[in-house]
């Protein structure tokens, strides 16, 4: 599927760091399509392992058959090779990831057979540590994400929050019976801290997971046990279960 998106000749510009930390940073970039070239901003949260890509025009995405997200999702795995390989992204970037917001989830869809094959209980799990850890005041729906059945190259989304629909969604990959309790329940906290620690515009920038975020999600009783295990074992997430020959 990505191999028939063709995103153009791109080119990687000036890099601004940001003034708050050095894990933040921007870099612009052009697109050249269809003898047009397009603007766009990769941010880049080193420390989170996160890129999001932004293109200032959105006539950009009239050159592509394929859906938004789609491109974005290319331009993203092409932008994060053009800057390691120009250095901009330190080893720090494969660290694992706690999650990745993007504004984009519609290409996402619940897999509802799975969720009921697994006996991890998302909606139970949301009800417990809200009504524990938040005061009964989130208000969010949870759902497992889709398999996407290939192999993710260099970072792993835990989870994702979409602010707009309230939408909790947690990788698939979560449910396999390797990873720890502790770790599908920071990944959920983690999210729910996104609503009640809502981002914020730093400098012009917008930050998710700035200081206020950061304590809160401190709050969780076995957060240092499941970032430990994720700093270990993250990598076996990035395979599919499918591809396993275990
Ligand atoms: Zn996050």
């Amino acid at each position: 599927m990505g191999n028939t998106i063709s995103p153009g000749v791109l080119r990687l510009g000036r890099v601004s760091e940001s003034k708050v930390s050095r894990d933040l940073y921007t870099a612009l970039f052009t697109c050249r399509k269809n003898s047009s070239d397009f603007l766009g901003q990769a941010r880049v949260d080193a420390k989170h392992g996160v890129l999001e890509i932004e293109m200032f025009n959105d006539v950009f995405f009239e050159n592509f058959s394929v859906s938004r997200p789609q491109v974005l999702e290319f331009l993203n795995e092409k932008i994060l090779k053009l800057m390691v390989a120009a250095g901009h992204i330190l080893p720090l970037f494969l660290e694992p990831v706690a999650t990745m917001e993007t504004a984009d989830l519609s290409s996402q869809i619940e897999d509802e057979s799975s969720v009921q094959a697994h006996t991890h209980d998302l909606v139970a799990i949301l009800s417990r540590l809200n009504r524990d850890h938040f005061e009964g005041k989130i208000s969010a729906k949870i759902c497992w994400g889709r398999e996407s059945g290939s192999k993710n190259n260099r970072s792993f989304r835990f989870g994702s929050y979409d602010h707009r629909s309230k939408q909790i969604r947690i990788h698939p990959r979560l449910k396999q019976a390797f990873v720890p309790e502790s770790v599908l329940e920071l990944t959920v906290f983690h999210e729910m801290c996104h609503q009640w620690a809502p981002p914020r515009r730093v400098r012009g920038r917008g930050c998710y997971h700035h200081a206020e975020f950061k304590s809160k999600e401190r709050e969780y009783p076995r957060y240092k046990e499941a970032r430990e295990w994720e700093k270990s074992h993250w990598k076996k997430l990035l395979i599919p279960p499918a591809f396993k020959r275990d």
